[in-house]
């Protein structure tokens, strides 16, 4: 990495917890640590980040009604804000933005919020935060890997659910409704099969999908050429799939659910991780049923929305822009390289921010250039009237002999005054 300007970050540059691992922390979990080492609540940092970007705020808005952490639009823009604001890039990796192009939204969402509790016991005895896993917030995944029990939905002390993140201030790892910690509890032994999805998601975590938006097709196709020969009715029919859900795959657009991917990992004998990478040349489906079954949900549809881009190439384009003789704009960089600002503090961070901060201080630059040369001219004006003999001028005698673009420079009677007491007038 090139050295680069990298301006002081609005909010704390916190460290994301387990990046890069099955362990990885959510956004959510990242959000209320961010608010407490500011000693907020999640609710007002949440409302403060809003009104930063000027974006309106309803006063029943609830920050944990939100979901951060998601493949929504809405996860995608607050990992950017965050992304922005705090100098950590690739904030979208807390959530499950980067598989939006390859996973329906159907039976994704879990129902009510759950966690391992060994997880949250094992941060705290190794003197960590405890902080909430992004892979508990994949419903079909229901296991800890890492300590094979089943994940856990209530509080071990009052026993009511929902009590991990939704409230005005939480402190990741204890109930917000009674404040007991939940990882006071033993857990229950996981089955084979929830491990088994626990491994697959946890595998998938760990890197962005290398397969782009226009790579789903094609791999879908390999997926049925390399499991029935290509005959999409033997593949539904093999593997409990409908199919015009499968047609809608293919033809329309349609995405298979989180479910639908793990029964082709699972009766294909490849890793949910290796599709997603496109690592499927040396692929041979065994002929044999696996001894696992995972029940299906129904065939999804949704909409297809990102699309992958070279990052190497974009980050090198934007550090040359950081060289052109006149700064400009982070929003002119992204139109120039195609992408928008948001990507930008995601995926090209230092980049971003260098050339922000670059173009802010330009423009500080050109005022207070603006304000010298007034300031000239309204000594001027002032000396002229003294020369023909007056004792003096009015601020708003001044105003009247500047032209029109001095009048409008904001705070202009601030400058004139300045004038006038610079010359005890
Ligand atoms: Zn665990
Ligand atoms: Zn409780």
């Amino acid at each position: 990495m090139n050295a680069m300007n990298n301006p002081r970050s609005t909010l704390h540059a916190l460290t994301p917890m387990g990046q890069g691992s099955a362990d990885v922390e959510s956004l959510t979990s990242y959000f209320c640590r961010l608010a407490h080492s500011h000693g907020m609540s999640a609710q007002k940092l949440a409302i403060w980040v809003l009104a930063h970007f000027e974006h309106p705020v309803s006063e029943k808005y609830d920050w944990h009604q939100r979901k951060l952490s998601s493949m929504s639009v809405e996860s995608e823009q607050w990992a950017a804000w965050l992304s922005e604001l705090t100098g950590v890039d690739a904030l979208d990796r807390l959530t499950l933005v980067p598989w939006r192009h390859l996973l329906g939204m159907p039976g994704i969402a879990p129902k009510s919020d759950r966690w391992c509790p060994c997880c949250l016991a094992e941060d705290k005895r190794d003197s960590r935060e405890p902080y909430l896993r992004l892979a508990w917030e994949l419903a079909p995944s229901d296991a800890c890997l890492c300590h094979k029990v089943q994940l856990t939905s209530t509080c071990p002390h009052c026993r009511h659910s929902n009590v991990r993140n939704r409230a005005a201030i939480v402190v990741p790892g204890y109930c917000t409704a009674c404040g007991g910690f939940l990882g006071d509890e033993e857990g229950t032994v996981a089955t084979p099969e929830s491990l088994w999805v626990a491994r697959q998601v946890g595998k998938m975590l760990e890197q962005r999908p290398r397969i782009a938006v226009d790579g789903v097709v094609p791999l879908l196709e390999t997926v049925i050429e390399r499991m029935a020969h290509g005959q999409i009715a033997a593949f539904s029919r093999r593997y409990g799939f409908s199919k015009s859900g499968v047609w809608h795959w293919l033809r329309k657009g349609g995405l298979p659910n989180l479910k639908a991917w793990l029964t082709i990992a699972l009766n294909g004998g490849i890793g949910l991780d290796q599709l997603f990478a496109g690592a499927v040349d040396d692929w041979r489906a065994p002929e044999e049923a696996p001894q696992m079954t995972i029940p299906l949900a129904t065939s999804p549809r949704a909409g297809i929305t990102s699309r992958e881009l070279d990052w190497e190439a974009i980050r090198a384009k934007l550090q040359a822009m950081l060289a052109l003789p006149m700064p400009i704009s982070i929003n002119e960089a992204c139109e120039r390289v195609g992408i928008g600002r948001k990507h930008a503090y995601l995926r090209a961070n230092a980049e971003a921010r260098a050339i922000a901060d670059r173009h802010s201080r330009y423009r500080t630059s050109v005022r207070l250039e603006r304000e010298a040369d007034l300031k000239v001219r309204i000594g001027e004006i002032l000396e002229e009237r003294l020369a023909a003999g007056y004792e003096g001028m009015s601020a708003r005698e001044i105003w009247a002999r500047l032209d029109s673009e001095a009048q409008s420079v904001s705070g202009i009677f601030g400058h004139i005054n300045q004038v006038l007491a610079s010359k005890r007038l």
